[in-house]
């Protein structure tokens, strides 16, 4: 597992639970997330309708699965949770739904994943919160309608491209999530300290804020090894010196590039003076799957500028020249 992906790891899940804000006065950053979502909620329930249903997506680890169970709280309701590959048949979904009580929030991670049929089952539970039930088989097959409570849809994806337009147009409300500045990553650090009862100074929370990839859960998770080595190494305190300690012996660089990245980069470096090379190409070299270099490895060196998509192919551009301490090549 990579210590700077942002998807969750095992035996993670547990610790984080503990650290989920649980309201959005708690949630850090996403203004503009959290200012939409404020209105609405309070609408709904000056209205005492349920929320309408509620799109969120962006990369993993920027908080939507928080951001979902915050929603049920300010609405006062429960929160269901499943995952779009978890429901396998249309009477899965059936049996969820016809569950909720009036106003829950049903939450459905990676909603991409869900199949064909079950996402025809959620069709009219979404625009009229009723099912249609087939019962019986061949010519004594009828359809039965079935009301459904009214309930909140919050639906997560890491690639909202990847959701059917039906489905997409169901949502009242659709929401990108951001990546965090570094100020927000370092009053989250600071946060997730608190809770865990760990002395930090602010320059080790921005040095670990620095290094997280504009991702919380990256933040978080740098903030639980560094903690450990301060334990070890030192008296227990996070100061300046721990972290950047810490976070060398991770391999996690200034901008919080690891071994990957850099391998990556060098080797379009080397081999291929820096582009334009393809894809595929530097899949073989690497000996990686394309699909997982450019879902997994790709959007960060992309989003902070080092690797730049062509026509022609992939180009690592001057800045991730300067930042290996590398020559940039004449044009
Ligand atoms: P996602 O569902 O997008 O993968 P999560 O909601 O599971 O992300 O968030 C990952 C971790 O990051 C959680 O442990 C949560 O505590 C923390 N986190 C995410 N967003 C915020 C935020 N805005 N403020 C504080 N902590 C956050």
């Amino acid at each position: 597992d990579r210590i700077v992906s942002g998807e969750a790891q095992e035996l993670e899940e547990w610790e984080e639970r503990s650290l989920r804000p649980q309201t959005l006065a708690q949630y850090i950053g996403q203004e503009a997330v959290k200012a939409n979502l404020t209105v609405f909620i309070q609408a709904a329930k000056m209205r005492e309708e349920s929320l309408d249903h509620v799109l969120l997506y962006g990369p993993p680890g920027l908080g939507k699965t928080t951001l979902s169970m915050i929603i049920a709280n300010e609405m006062g309701v429960n929160l269901r949770t499943t995952s779009g590959p978890a429901i396998e048949r249309p009477g899965d979904l059936a049996a969820i739904l016809t569950a909720l009580e009036p106003g829950d929030v049903l939450f459905i991670d990676e909603i991409h994943r869900l199949n064909r049929s079950v996402e025809e089952v959620l069709y009219p539970a979404m625009e009229d919160f009723c099912l249609d039930i087939v019962i019986g088989k061949g010519p004594s097959a009828r359809s039965v309608r079935l009301d459904l409570p009214p309930f909140t849809l919050v639906g997560a994806t890491t690639r909202a491209g990847m959701l059917s337009a039906p489905l997409r147009d169901r949502f009242g409300v659709v929401s990108r999530l951001q990546y965090y500045t570094e100020a927000e990553l370092a009053e989250i650090v600071e946060r997730t300290a608190e809770v865990m009862d760990v002395p930090i100074i602010r320059d080790a929370g921005y040095e670990i804020a620095r290094r997280s990839r504009g991702t919380p859960r990256i933040a978080n998770r740098l903030l639980r090894r560094v903690r450990d080595f301060a334990q070890v190494r030192g008296n227990g305190e996070v100061d300046l010196e721990v972290a950047q300690q810490g976070l060398e012996l991770l391999m996690v660089d200034q901008l919080g590039l690891d071994e990957i990245d850099h391998k990556l980069l060098l080797a379009v470096i080397e081999k291929f003076r820096g582009g334009p090379v393809g894809l595929d190409t530097i899949a073989a070299t690497i000996g990686e799957e394309a699909h997982t270099i450019e879902d997994v490895y790709e959007p960060y060196l992309l989003q902070i500028g080092f690797i730049q998509r062509t026509p022609r192919g992939r180009v690592v551009t001057p800045q991730a020249y300067k930042h290996l301490h590398l020559e940039v090549p004449e044009s």
